[in-house]
């Protein structure tokens, strides 16, 4: 049950305190208080969990300073779209909006190798005028012998050099929750001269102590990836772990499904789906092409498989679209033979413009019918 106040109603207020009172009178129900950004305002919502069958919505609702309540038996409680319930989570975060309805680019190293990748990276980003990226700082490899990261050594200078380029969000990776510590500690060491999203691979859609370590946290975004073997409803669940936990500022990625149906590409790209996500929850869509496609092959046309499937993520509404680019390809430690060579990256980004402008009128064709 979702209790909702009103826009004066403030979380120390003694309108919530009278409902927390009253939740107490409850047995096994666990009152969360939560203030919520939706697209035109803030509103504070006590979430009751438990067992809430015996506690009557006319008696909830009558309370001074409640708008409205919600018994939401469907799923995805807080990030669905449910009657009443309907507008888009805001999502802003150290500048950037990534809301549905906007079209962010985060390019970058799937690992951090060298100081010297890292700064032409960035420096080729600003070029562009872009301010989001990616690096993978901890990396989830098949193989123990493989590389596995640089770990927390390489944040500093990732942060120093993200300022520097006028970068002020960086998608990365954690596995574990000491890697959130890691990654604020350095954060606050760097005097916050960029930003972070936390990343959960799709290996970890399914780690509910990370989602919930993840969701504990109101500092950083997440970006969850959908999980390779699992069904979207998992997935979306894996978003409502991070939402109960207290963070609602979340980005599902589609990266495509493991299946070698999906042959000769790495997984079998699933952005038929934007859509659909978009029509169940009211969180902001991603697409990773990179891990999707994982190659970067060339049809008849000109345009790469990559470039492709982009487009198709683009062209069905994804608000954010995850690249891999490396300054060398053939050098690179981890998953080369998908990056983007640094002199790609305007065309690639003109072309995901293009796109986006089709999807535009394409939404606009369909708002007129
Ligand atoms: C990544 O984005 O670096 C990554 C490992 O992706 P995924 O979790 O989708 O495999
Ligand atoms: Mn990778």
């Amino acid at each position: 049950m979702i209790v909702i106040f009103s826009p004066d109603v403030v979380p120390g207020g003694e309108e919530v305190q009278r409902l927390l009172e009253r939740a107490r009178h409850f047995p096994n129900v666990t009152p969360q208080v939560h203030v919520v950004q939706g697209e035109t305002r803030s509103l504070t919502e006590v979430y009751l969990i438990g067992e809430t069958r015996a506690i009557p919505d006319d008696e909830m609702s009558e309370l001074p300073g409640v708008e409205r309540v919600v018994r939401v038996s469907e799923k995805y409680r807080l990030i669905g779209r449910h009657k009443g319930q309907m507008e888009a989570l805001a999502c802003e975060y150290n500048g950037v909006g990534f809301e549905q309805g906007t079209f962010n680019l985060l390019a970058g190293l799937c690992a951090v190798d060298t100081r010297e990748n890292v700064e032409k990276t960035f420096r080729a980003l600003g070029a562009l005028g872009l301010a989001t990226a990616r690096m993978g700082a901890y990396k989830p490899r098949t193989s123990p012998y493989d590389f596995q990261g640089r770990g927390g050594t390489c944040l500093p200078y990732v942060f120093e050099l993200a300022g520097k380029y006028g970068i002020r969000m960086i998608a990365m990776e954690v596995l574990h929750e000491s890697h959130v510590e890691e990654i604020l500690d350095a954060l606050h060491r760097s005097g916050n001269a960029t930003g972070v999203m936390l990343q959960i691979g799709t290996r970890n859609a399914q780690n509910f102590e990370l989602l919930r370590a993840v969701g504990q946290q109101q500092e950083l975004p997440v970006l969850v990836k959908r999980g390779m073997g699992i069904t979207l409803e998992e997935s979306l669940n894996a978003c409502e772990y991070v939402a109960v936990n207290g963070n609602r500022r979340i980005v599902i990625c589609l990266r495509g499904v493991k299946t070698h149906l999906g042959d000769p590409h790495r997984n079998f790209v699933d952005f038929a789906h934007v859509p659909v996500v978009k029509r169940l929850t009211r969180l902001p869509v991603c697409v990773d092409p990179s891990h999707a496609v994982g190659r970067k092959d060339r049809a008849p046309d000109g345009i790469t498989d990559l470039a492709h499937a982009t487009a198709q993520g683009i062209i069905a509404g994804c608000e954010m679209v995850l690249a891999d680019v490396h300054p060398n390809p053939a050098e690179a430690l981890c998953d080369g033979p998908q990056a983007l060579l640094l002199e790609e990256l305007p065309g690639f980004l003109e072309d995901c413009r293009i796109v986006r402008r089709a999807y535009e009128q394409r939404a606009a064709l369909a708002a007129r019918h």
